[in-house]
């Protein structure tokens, strides 16, 4: 077991072994992976990360499987761009994005995630793999589990963009394409979980499966030079990933990696599904539901798992929170691709703009380094630009065409 202590509840502290659960028995709190810090803090180090291969697996120590890693080899640490251009344009110092739209396998922050479940799926034994996903997590449980040579049932809203469905298609999972929203598809797979022992990554392995995310925070402050930055800006559906943002930072304060941290978290989430920015915004921890009805669908969540958990971290750090509307979104994602070269999804498009927002209210100050996680590649949700990008300047096949439209543009 090395550095793991076992599954600890976040409610009551009571602990479990390490076993595919996750619910407290006594009180229905979530279970979380708990470590040992003074036995991590002896066996890693700074030095010890950086000859390690640039892949998640450098922080191994600090995520929860007990072997070697199996899945998601090549997953992971993804670059940390420093946006000069951008920070002009939204009138900030300094700047960076952590771009999660590339690297990974299948193009989205979901394979930091997937790599552990599936390697920890196969410490237990499963054969089978599952998920309830909004379309990047079936990527990429349909990808890693089809090299680790696993069966892969995969449930998605019916109503997702075609483009994300035949992307989970091609390594052929079984997909199931529900009549509903994903808070149906999820509930639907709770009821399935519990009838088949099958290895679903958001529910019956989720203790596991979330501490994947930690790997973006731990790049982070490893790309910085070791430094935490003032600000970041995660995009939010259950509000996993943000959690374990902030949970990374403080583990490597802990282990003594940084010796500062005073790093403020803040939500980002569309207007049309942002059950935790709202709660933010109302100064609660009370979660109302939504019925989600945006073209960020990759976080359109309306009854976050993790959504207390993701809003406590938000006011402890002295963040906040901000939603923008599909117009936003998708002129975020225009900027981003004419001022930093980076073609982001609909998800993408939310961060920058709520981060936009945020610096524009004096929220994120101006003199401060700020994060902004862009967490998926634009490839995936072409349609959400189609009637907003200009035409192709069509001609016919000579120059005398070609210099017509030449003279136009200039
Ligand atoms: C899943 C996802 C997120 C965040 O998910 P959480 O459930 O909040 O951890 C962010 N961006 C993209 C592109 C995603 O697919």
């Amino acid at each position: 077991m090395g550095h793991i202590r076992g599954l600890k509840c976040r409610e009551c502290g009571r602990e479990y072994p390490i076993e595919p659960i996750y619910v407290c028995e006594f009180c229905f709190g979530p279970l979380e992976v708990a470590y040992d810090y003074n036995s991590i803090a002896k066996a890693l180090n700074k030095k010890k990360i950086e000859k390690r291969e640039k892949s998640l697996w450098r922080y191994r120590e600090l995520l929860p499987i007990a072997g070697e890693p199996q899945v998601g080899l090549t997953s992971g640490y993804t670059p940390l761009v420093k946006a000069d251009n951008l920070a002009k344009e939204l009138g900030v110092e300094e700047l960076y994005l952590k771009d999660d739209t590339v690297v990974h396998p299948t193009l989205s922050f979901k394979d930091r995630v997937v790599s552990v479940a599936l390697t920890k799926a196969k410490e237990f034994g499963f054969d089978t793999v599952a998920c309830a996903s909004t379309g990047n997590l079936a990527h990429s449980v349909s990808a890693h589990g089809a090299r680790a040579g696993l069966k892969r049932f995969i449930f998605i809203p019916a109503s997702l963009e075609p483009s994300k469905i035949i992307a989970s298609l091609v390594y052929e999972p079984n997909l199931v394409a529900v009549d509903g929203n994903y808070d149906d598809v999820n509930r639907l797979c709770s009821e399935i979980a519990n009838k088949y022992s099958w290895a679903f990554v958001n529910i019956n392995i989720r203790p596991f499966y979330a501490e994947g995310s930690k790997t973006l925070g731990f790049e982070i402050i490893e790309q910085l030079g070791w430094k935490a930055p003032d600000n970041v800006v995660v995009p939010c559906a259950s509000g996993s990933l943000l959690t374990k943002v902030w949970k990374s930072f403080k583990e490597f304060k802990e282990i003594g990696i940084i010796k500062e941290l005073g790093t403020k978290v803040f939500a980002a989430q569309a207007t049309g599904c942002s059950p935790i920015v709202t709660a933010i915004k109302q100064g609660t921890d009370v979660i109302r539901p939504v019925k989600p009805n945006t073209i960020a669908k990759s976080l359109a969540i309306g009854n976050p798992a993790d959504g207390f958990y993701a809003s406590q971290v938000v006011r402890e750090t002295g963040g906040d929170g901000e939603d923008v509307s599909d117009q936003e979104i998708i002129d975020a994602i225009k900027l981003l691709a004419r001022t930093e070269g980076i073609f982001a999804e609909t998800a993408g498009g939310v961060t920058l703009a709520s981060a936009k927002k945020l610096i524009a209210a004096g929220k994120i100050r101006r003199d401060e380094v700020t994060v902004i996680c862009i967490t998926g590649n634009g490839l995936k949700t072409q349609e959400a630009l189609q009637g907003h990008v200009a035409s192709p300047h069509y001609i016919k096949p000579n120059i005398a065409s070609f210099e017509e439209v030449l003279k136009k543009i200039s």
